[in-house]
């Protein structure tokens, strides 16, 4: 499942073939991704220039001419893919560099860019919504979403007031997107192990009685925006690759360093531990039970 790293690295793959340009023409295969899409879609789009391509957690915002944004989510198994609108084909048809995937392409946007936007989604969790631009601030999706992890804001001071007196595991609080968005279960237990934190110590530990943060909120705001740093940086790569071989924007393979790793010797300097997998709240955590405390 895509988590922020990848829906950054989206946003970034999108952002030369959407961003100033005009949408010509949007076909829909279906009527429906997670939800209906809205009957008017693309009669809404159509004609109207993306002004801007933003993220908010796992959420694409292009905002629109009209004053609209486009809202849209990757769910489990969406990817998008960018390819050229072949000069000696009218716009509308489009030649397919992968076929086999055709089937599971729902939505394509025909850009003014030349650019055509492909959305694919097997599993079909993904969607995309219309709304208002002055009625952002009252979408259910988006409301009690936290701060943005990788925003200034977002500082130990921040996390260590939202985890005072929690009584659940770090683990839990961090995957609480009201505590901060955009975090999946990948990225918490590499932010923990790069902290050097039990997924199991007590959230409210990180906090001073009055909420105050102590060493450890600091070694956790450090973790988490150091991991999510370096996998933006790694989806960067494969952007630059994407762009030589037409894959595809989603899922990107990253190298983690506790994740799906049970039974391999830890890899921090001086360890001798082994990373363990636990369940805790339904979820696999990996972590060292040697380092992290
Ligand atoms: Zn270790």
């Amino acid at each position: 499942m895509p988590e922020l790293p990848e829906v950054e690295t989206v946003r970034r793959g999108l952002e030369p073939a959407m961003e100033g340009a005009r949408f010509v023409k949007v076909e829909l295969r279906r009527g429906d991704l997670r939800w209906p899409l809205p009957k008017d879609f693309a009669k809404r789009l159509e004609g109207e220039t993306v002004t801007g391509l933003g993220r908010r957690a796992k959420y694409l915002l292009a905002d629109l001419s009209s004053g609209d944004v486009l809202l849209m989510h990757l769910g489990m198994s969406g990817s998008f893919r960018v390819s050229r609108e072949k000069g000696n084909k009218k716009i509308g048809r489009y030649h397919h560099e992968r076929a086999q995937h055709a089937a599971h392409d729902h939505v394509i946007f025909h850009m003014s860019s030349g650019a055509v936007v492909t959305f694919n989604d097997p599993r079909r969790f993904g969607s995309m919504k219309l709304i208002a631009r002055a009625k952002l601030d009252d979408e259910p999706l988006l409301a009690g979403l936290g701060p943005e992890p990788l925003g200034n804001a977002f500082d130990a001071a921040m996390l260590a007031k939202s985890c005072q007196g929690k009584k659940t595991s770090l683990k839990a609080a961090l995957l609480d997107q009201r505590v901060v968005a955009g975090l999946g279960n990948i990225y918490v237990c590499e932010a923990l192990y790069r902290a050097r934190l039990s997924p199991k110590r007590i959230a409210a530990t990180i906090a001073t009685r009055t909420g105050a943060p102590n060493e450890r909120a600091v070694r956790l705001v450090d973790g988490i925006k150091a991991v999510l740093n370096d996998a933006i940086k790694a989806g960067g790569s494969s952007l630059r690759d994407h762009k030589r071989t037409d894959g595809e924007l989603g899922m990107f393979q990253h190298h983690f360093r506790v994740y799906d790793r049970e039974g391999e010797p830890c890899g921090t300097p001086h360890c001798r531990g082994t990373i363990k997998r636990i369940v805790q709240n339904g979820r696999s955590t990996f972590y060292c039970p040697a380092c992290q405390k």
